[in-house]
């Protein structure tokens, strides 16, 4: 029998629950990418996730080629591609590693109809978490709404069921691969209509490994370290996880291995309950889709954020960075300049467009959705949604970030900022955070024109954070 892997999410060719299936099952499998043209179209032509997404698939290839297989490349609406390449190549079946992203579980709908409909089978495994969202659940059988017991019961069941972090080895089963006919013919990204440029990361499954192992030598530190944006902590994993070009089985295997050995102090725990916050989310966006679109708490989606022209203009401060807070304004640098920010940036960056600004988390969450090399609309959805206090957090709404305690405390000695907002790089440690509090002849001192070189704050924090109060305040009162 034949069958068709088509590949999504999961550019990778070890450790790969479907290729593994597909091989194990059939005598002869084929496989696919395809640029989906409803997504790419409407992107712009410089993203450098496509270029990620580029470079990766023809890693992939050439992996696929060392094992005896090959990968064809489409361009077009998978609803159309796929069903017409299954019947040219004759397969039986067509493997998937599941989606579970409201579009993409509409989209797999139609699509194992389209396939019935031609008498084959679509086949959708579970690849891109460990649980998912029908496997860790309350006493009472329902989803979780809180982190902390949702953790606990995620390990729990890992331990009941160590089997879930089994790899789905793809050489020794190679020789199922349907052989290529002739050299490698990928798309360029011009054929695309993509620019070349930078990546974000070193892209394809060794990128993926060589990050990884780099990571591994700092681990120990993580839960250390993992807070301060100035260090190079974190695994910078995300963009790897995001298009599968590593196997979370394979990280949370090695991570466990560390914690076992006790080489990985108290990082590896930290850094695995990370991963698990992945997959809350995952969870979250599966079990309750209408989080895209609203507020997890259905209390908050009458909240009143603030309309308008001045409301516009605070956002287009926020997006650019010009906020004059300068731990805001560096992570948004960062974001702006590489797509990736740092998490407690993207928490304080989030928090300071919702509570200091008093504008929607959705239109925050659309601005990192377009930036951020590691998109993903869960753990995105979630992170907006908790720092607006809209989500599933067990924080209360009136927590609210100070955006300079924030910097003192994270970036204390303002390596960061000056990295970032180079019109502050003369200002000392303690000068940094909070530069219009300053004297007028150490700021001329230190030649820099507030208002010229760099931004007065766009709002007063203590003023901003009783409007939030009472935003919030009204609320209750309504209920
Ligand atoms: P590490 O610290 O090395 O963590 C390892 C992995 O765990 C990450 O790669 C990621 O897959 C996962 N992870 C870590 N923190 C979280 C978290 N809080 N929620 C969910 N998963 C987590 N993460 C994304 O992958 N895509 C997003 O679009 C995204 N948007 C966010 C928006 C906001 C407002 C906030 C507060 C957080 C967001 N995060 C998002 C979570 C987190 O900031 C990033 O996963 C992390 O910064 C990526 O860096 P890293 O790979 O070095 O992480």
């Amino acid at each position: 029998s034949n069958s068709l892997l088509w590949f999504r999410r999961d550019l990778r060719a070890f450790d790969h629950a479907a290729l593994h299936r597909a091989l194990t099952s059939s005598n002869c499998v084929h496989c696919v990418f395809v640029y989906d043209s409803d997504i790419l179209d409407p992107l712009p032509r410089d993203d450098r996730r496509v270029r990620f997404i580029h470079a990766s698939l023809a890693s992939l290839d050439a992996e696929l080629r060392r094992l005896g297989g090959y990968l064809i490349v489409r361009q077009g609406r998978p609803l159309e591609v796929i069903p017409s390449l299954a019947a040219e190549l004759a397969c039986d079946a067509v493997w998937v590693c599941a989606d579970y992203e409201p579009d993409a579980v509409e989209r797999d709908a139609r699509m194992a109809a389209l396939l019935a409909a031609q008498g084959r089978k679509f086949l959708s495994v579970k690849d891109q978490v460990v649980f998912d969202s029908g496997e860790v659940l309350t006493l009472a059988g329902g989803p979780f709404s809180v982190f902390t017991p949702y953790k606990k019961a995620w390990l729990k069941r890992l331990a009941a069921q160590p089997e879930a972090l089994a790899a789905y080895p793809v050489d020794a089963h190679a020789d199922a691969f349907a052989a290529p006919a002739g050299p490698a013919r990928l798309p360029t990204l011009a054929q695309l209509g993509f620019a070349e440029g930078p990546l974000p990361a070193a892209a394809g499954m060794e990128g993926a490994a060589d990050l990884f192992e780099r990571f591994l030598a700092r681990l120990p530190d993580y839960g250390r370290a993992r807070d301060f944006p100035a260090e190079d902590a974190s695994s910078r994993l995300s963009v790897h996880l995001r298009f599968g070009t590593t196997s979370v089985r394979h990280l949370v295997r090695s991570a466990r291995e560390l914690q076992d050995s006790g080489a990985g102090g108290s990082g590896a725990t930290v850094w695995l309950s990370e991963l698990v916050w992945r997959e809350f989310y995952m969870m979250i966006l599966a079990r309750h889709p209408q989080v895209v679109a609203r507020a997890f708490k259905p209390a908050f989606d009458t909240l009143a954020w603030d309309e308008g022209a001045a409301a516009d203009a605070l956002f287009a401060a926020w997006c650019e960075g010009r906020t004059g807070y300068p731990l805001v304004d560096a992570g948004m640098a960062q974001l702006n300049h590489t797509g990736f920010m740092h998490n407690r940036l993207r928490m304080v960056t989030a928090s300071f467009l919702t509570k200091d600004l008093g504008i929607d988390w959705r239109r925050g969450e659309r601005y990192f959705a377009l930036k951020l090399n590691d998109y993903e609309l869960a753990s995105n959805n979630g992170g907006w949604q908790w720092a607006a206090s809209t989500g599933c957090d067990a924080q209360p709404w009136f927590r609210i970030f100070n955006p300079v305690t924030q910097s003192q405390r994270f970036d204390a000695q303002g390596d960061f900022i000056r990295e970032w907002v180079p019109a502050l790089a003369r200002l000392g440690a303690k000068e940094i955070h909070a530069p219009w509090l300053l004297a007028p002849a150490l700021l001329a001192e230190r030649a820099v024109v507030l208002g010229r070189d760099y931004p007065l704050p766009v709002v007063e924090h203590d003023a901003a954070r009783r409007r939030t109060l009472e935003r919030f305040g009204r609320l209750k009162k309504t209920q």
